[in-house]
Formats: structure tokens, sequence, C-alpha cells
């Protein structure tokens, strides 16, 4: 039994000499919360400036936060690392059930450093750290296999995460991912390549110690206030029955639904493939990440032939969600659900990112429309609008980094279109390519401002929409104030570490009194400057590594597609940005605040 309050044990582990020990660092949880806050930190720390993402000297970071295990919703854990394919800040947060197993395994964080010399795995529990041998693991087609594989060999079922790569991240794709409980991700910038550069297949998580709260009486009055609160609401209810693809037909109707590589922002098959459609034809379960009773991950169950015995089927579970579905289905212009699925699932299995998957096929898509690339470069293969088969072949070759394209392609967009032209329609900001939103100027000003050039970051398109909602236009330093505070605030949901679809409840008065229930006192006032100053360390670390607001290069591509709130002008991008420099050049750091 622990105090929920006591988070304080960071786990090193040395792969290079295969040692391991854990430190105190209770300093920082206590200045910092857990998640992102701490784990920018740590970063700080460890990987020093200029260090080569696929070198042993990049550390990967997993940090948890005082709330997981505790309230509903503080479902996330925060994983940190220089990215390999933005070469800055790399940080990917995924559900499932990391945080709270390492929470219940006595640790706050786990700092990975150096690189194994033969393919190894990790089992972490509170009896330590044990190194196994995954060269049998090592090449294996599929992730799923990966995962079975060690549920089968290691203890723990119900308690632990399996974080896993694929091929993409053993072959080091830049965006390559690491999947985590089957249906969950570390997605985004390529964490799955770090864990590839190590020789590092797998960590299992498990611990089955429990917390004790301060206030117990307290905790039980909020959190059944909580629970209510995510089981009632109307958006919640629509988030347990069609998950995020709700979103698809809302966003086609306001005509924000990029497709064709956002030749249009329209898509054709939007009903197809929308969350209605997909649940009522493919939905097989939903399932939960740990502590949420919201339930939101959505899983198809596809019927597909062996290749061998034409009239034989195997039922396959793929998870959908709206971002894939934006990336595989309407960038592509992949109008058949069943498609889309068997796509979503090669990719999964090859471990790449989905969105970045897709931004990239639609660019080189275009490339080949347009005469830039032809048969020689793809090495036969005619990329074609909706034609998943071939679609799943480039990603094959992606995963593979089979010829000169496709090495390129798995580099990310911002080389390849360096390497082949047609930057004009290469759909990345700061180096990370395009989630799928077209609602206006704060969409395109929240992927070029955000820390991570991310949706996920600060919302941009909810601004949008909801200045859509209020039948008006802002101007780009009023855009500008909004995301910045936004992004700030999102600071401390991630260092807690709560599901962004929590926000709506998650307010600073609520925070304050979750931690104080847990023993731990900051005023809402208090976490505002906590956020302030968490993302000035996270821009300190993107300058330091080279990152310049002057430098990014804004795709002409949605400058050219009206959006809702009418076009999005590069004058009005660039003075947005100049007003976030601003803001975020007046906070202070930590130490001088
Ligand atoms: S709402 Fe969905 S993503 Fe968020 S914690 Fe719950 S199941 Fe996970």
């Amino acid at each position: 039994m622990t105090e929920a309050s006591a988070l304080s044990k960071v786990l090193y582990i040395d792969l290079t000499n295969r040692r391991y020990w854990i430190k105190e660092r209770g300093d920082i949880f206590k200045e910092c919360l857990g998640g992102t806050g701490v784990a920018i930190r740590l970063l700080q720390e460890e990987c020093k400036a200029g260090t080569d993402p696929l070198a042993p000297e990049n550390p990967i970071i997993f940090c948890a936060g005082y709330l997981n295990g505790v309230f509903p919703l503080a479902s996330k854990t925060v994983a940190m690392f220089k990215s390999p394919l933005t070469k800055n800040l790399g940080e990917s947060h995924a559900g499932g059930r990391c945080g709270v197993a390492m929470r219940m395994a006595g640790l706050g964080g786990i700092v990975i450093r150096g690189k194994s010399e033969s393919p190894v795995y990790l089992v972490v529990n509170e009896y330590g750290v044990r190194f196994k041998d995954a060269s049998a693991l090592w090449g294996m087609s599929s992730s799923s296999t990966v995962g079975r594989i060690i549920r089968e060999r290691e203890t723990g079922a119900g308690v632990r995460a399996i974080m896993r790569i694929g091929r993409a991240g053993e072959n080091l794709v830049s965006y390559a991912g690491v999947i985590t409980e089957t249906f969950r991700h570390f997605g985004r910038l390529g964490l799955g390549a770090v864990f590839g550069s190590k020789k590092l297949k797998a960590i299992v998580i498990s611990g089955r110690g429990s917390l004790i709260l301060k206030d117990a009486r307290g905790y039980r009055v909020l959190y059944d206030e909580l629970y209510r609160n995510f089981t009632k609401t109307t958006l919640m209810k629509k988030y347990h029955e069609l998950g995020t693809p709700m979103n698809v037909i809302p966003l086609n109707v306001a005509k924000s639904l990029p497709s064709r590589n956002l030749q249009r922002a329209t898509f054709e098959g939007a009903e197809a493939l929308s969350g209605e459609a997909m649940s009522e034809r493919f939905l097989g379960r939903r399932a939960a990440c740990a502590h949420c009773p919201v339930s939101c991950i959505h899983i198809a169950a596809l019927r597909v032939p062996y290749e061998s015995e034409p009239h034989f089927y195997k039922t396959k579970m793929i998870s959908y969600d709206y971002e894939p579905i934006y990336a595989l289905g309407s960038m592509l212009e992949i109008r058949s659900p069943e498609g889309f699925l068997q796509l979503m699932d090669r990719v999964e299995e090859l471990g790449l990112d989905a969105i970045s998957t897709g931004v990239v096929l639609a660019w080189a898509t275009e490339c080949m429309e347009r005469g830039i690339v032809g048969p020689e470069e793809t090495g036969g293969l005619v990329l074609k609008w909706g034609d998943y088969r071939t679609y799943i072949e480039a990603a094959e070759r992606i995963a593979g980094l089979k010829g000169g394209f496709y090495e390129a392609l798995g580099k990310g967009l911002d080389y390849a279109s360096s390497m082949y032209g047609g930057e004009e329609f290469a759909l990345a900001f700061g180096g990370n390519e395009m989630p799928g939103y077209h609602c206006g100027l704060a969409t395109h000003l929240g992927f070029l401002v955000g820390a991570r050039h991310s949706h996920l970051d600060n919302a941009g398109y909810a601004i949008d929409q909801k200045l859509n909602a209020e039948g008006r236009k802002a101007e780009p330093t009023e855009i500008a104030k909004m995301i910045f505070e936004e992004e700030c605030w999102r600071q401390v949901l991630s260092s807690l570490v709560v599901c962004f679809f929590a926000r709506g409840v998650y307010t600073p008065e609520v925070v304050s009194k979750c931690l104080s229930v847990i023993g731990i006192n900051f005023t809402p006032a208090d976490l505002k400057g906590l956020g302030e100053s968490i993302l000035r360390d996270k821009y300190e670390f993107k300058f330091r590594e080279g990152f310049s607001f002057d430098k990014l290069r804004i795709p002409k591509r949605v400058t050219e597609i009206p959006t809702p709130q009418g076009p999005v002008t590069e004058k009005d991008l660039r003075e947005g940005i100049k007003s976030f420099e601003g803001l975020l050049k007046g906070l202070k750091s930590i130490e001088n605040r």
C-alpha cells in the first residue's frame, strides 16, 4: 500500500549494461505533478543538445501522474524522447493500462538509456526488471502476434500493459509507433523507431500495489460526482455509442474533412465510413482504458478469407478511430469500409503511425498524378485514389524501407518532398504530418505552433468550430491567445495524466479539489502558473534543438481550399505565429517563477 501522494520513484534502465536502479525524484513530481511536467524535466536532464534521435544517447521516458489510478479518465501515460521525425521534441500519449500499471508497480517514471546488443524485451514489476531475449520476436510480420506470444509467456493478465513495436520500428521508420494493449498507441513522432534503435522490442509492466487516500470520505464524494458527470453527458454517451468516428459526418457537412490530399474538404465516402455506419455494420466490441467508464474504443470485426483457402474465413478485430478514418480513408479516397479496415489492420500490424502513413501516401499519390514520380520511383506500383490493395503494398514497402522512394517516404513528408518536390501540397507542420481537420485559421495555426504540431496540443479546430457556432470570425492575435491559453492548460491535464476527452470536466477548480483529497495543495492559480511553466520548458527544449518560428513551412495547399471560416491566408498564419511567439516569450520557466 502506498500513499497516493507519494509519487516519486523513477526507474532507470541501462540497456547497454543490462542494469537498473531506482531514484527518489519526489522533488520534480511535487513541483510538476507527473506526466508531461516531469517528463520534460527528465528529458532536459537525459538528452544532451544535438543528440541523434536514433543514437543510444536518446532516452525514452515514460511518466504517470498523480491522478492515474485514482480518478476516472486519468487513464493516459506520457512518453517523451527526441523525435526521429521532427528531430526535436517527441511527446506521445497513450491510453490503455500503462499509467495505472506503473503506479501499481510503485513507479512514477521510467527512463530507458543505451542500446542492447541483441533484441530484448523488458519485464517490469514491483520486484524489479528482467531483460528477456527477443530474437525470436524480431522480424515478425505482425505486431499482434508479438503481443499474443508475450501474453502467453508472461504473468500479470488483467493488471499488465504490453507495449511493443512492429517491423516499422525495427527498421527505424521515422513515424513508427508503439502499440499498447493491442488497441492503443503511442502513435505519433516515432517512438517506435527509438525503441527499434535500442533493439527494444517490447516492455511488459505490471503491478499489484494499491493506493491510500488521505481524505477517503471526500474522495468518495468527489469520485461519484465525477463519475456521474462522465457517464451522464450526451457527448460522453456519443463517444461510448459511436466513438470518435462520430465526427466524420459533422466534419464532412461542415466542409472540414480533408480528402484526396486536401484537394477537397468533403468526402463522398463519408457516409460509409461514418461512426454510425461502422457501428451498424462492423462493431464487434467496445473497450476502455483503465479506470474509464466511457469506453470509447471501437473495434470492428471483419471477416477476411485466408489467402490459400478462399472459402475459409478468419475474423480480424480492428480498432478504428476518427483520425485513421481520415488518414487511411478520406485522404486516400478509400470509400470501401472493408478496404479501409484491411489497410488499417496492416498499418497496425506493421507498427506504423496511421496519420503519418495516410498523409504520406496521399502526397505520393498526388505526386504520381502530376507526373512528379512514376513507376520507376515506386518500384512499379501505381498509386491510385481508392486502391487500398496497392496502398497496403506501399505500406509494406515503407515499413521494410524497400527502395529509395520508400526510404524517403519512411523519413516523413518534409524529407520526401525536399527530395522529390511537391512541397506545396506536402501536408506536414513542423515536420509532423497533418491531422484530420480543415476548419479554419485556428486549426492550422494550432498545428504550426503546437509543441508537438498535433491537433492534441491546443485543439485549434475546436476554436474554429466554436467561432462558427457563434457566427463570427476572430483576428489572428485573438486566435493565437485562445490557442496559447488552451495549450498552457493542457500541460496540466497531461501532467496528471488525464484523457483530453475529460477536459470539460477537469476544470482548474475540479483538479485542485482532486489533488486536495490526495493530499496535495495546488490552487487553481498555481495550476495555471504550472501549465505556463511546462509549456515554456518544452519550448526551451525545442529552441535548444534548433526550432524557430520563423522557419515554419506553411503548406500552400491549406491556403488554397476554403474552410468554413473562409480562406486561410499565409499572412494571417504568420501574424498568428508572431502573436503566439510573443505570448510564449512572456512566460517564465519554473526556476524563474
Ligand atoms: S474516453 Fe476513450 S480514450 Fe479516453 S480514457 Fe476513456 S476509453 Fe480511453
